[in-house]
């Protein structure tokens, strides 16, 4: 199968696990998972990676590949940060009702900010296109907010304390 092919596949795979528009985190754990080889085989060598691997594409005519790996760091991204809410949950439910602890705790987490990072509709990531009506040029992915239970946890105990 032609390389592009793959990535073509990959990306409507993502697609049509989607149900209203919207991305289960189930959906998005699994995909991520099945992608890894992948990613890993093309983030070398990808079209716009002789650049710069590190920066977002700039490509004048978006490729399939380039959006793959847009997508894939997304959703490293985000599961990478939902991760990191449900450590910080589970250090909180150890605490059991110790005071002096809560109050460290509280401390130490303040400078989570929720609302730079999802709203009241959900989180939109939309990678952008360069050129429109080919719909492997862009992806749009939602979630809808109570999908990140751990986010949304954290978000409760920090309304609460
Ligand atoms: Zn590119």
């Amino acid at each position: 199968m032609p390389i592009n092919h793959i990535f073509r596949k990959s990306i409507d795979q993502l697609k049509s696990s989607q149900t209203n528009y919207f991305l289960k985190y189930e959906s998005i754990l699994k995909w991520h998972k099945e992608n890894t080889n992948l990613y890993n085989k093309s983030i070398n060598n990808y079209s716009c990676s002789i650049h710069e691997p590190k920066l977002p594409c700039f490509c004048e005519k978006r490729k399939v590949d380039c959006l793959f790996i847009d997508i894939y760091k997304e959703l490293s991204k985000l599961i990478e940060k939902e991760n990191i809410f449900k450590k910080t949950v589970l250090e909180f439910n150890s605490l059991k009702n110790d005071t002096t602890k809560i109050l460290n705790w509280k401390n130490e987490n303040k400078r989570i900010n929720f609302n730079t990072y999802i709203n009241e509709k959900g989180l939109i990531i939309r990678l952008n296109a360069s050129k429109k009506n080919d719909t492997y040029l862009e992806f749009i992915m939602r979630i809808k907010k109570e999908e990140l239970i751990f986010h949304k946890q954290l978000n409760e105990i920090f309304q609460t304390i």
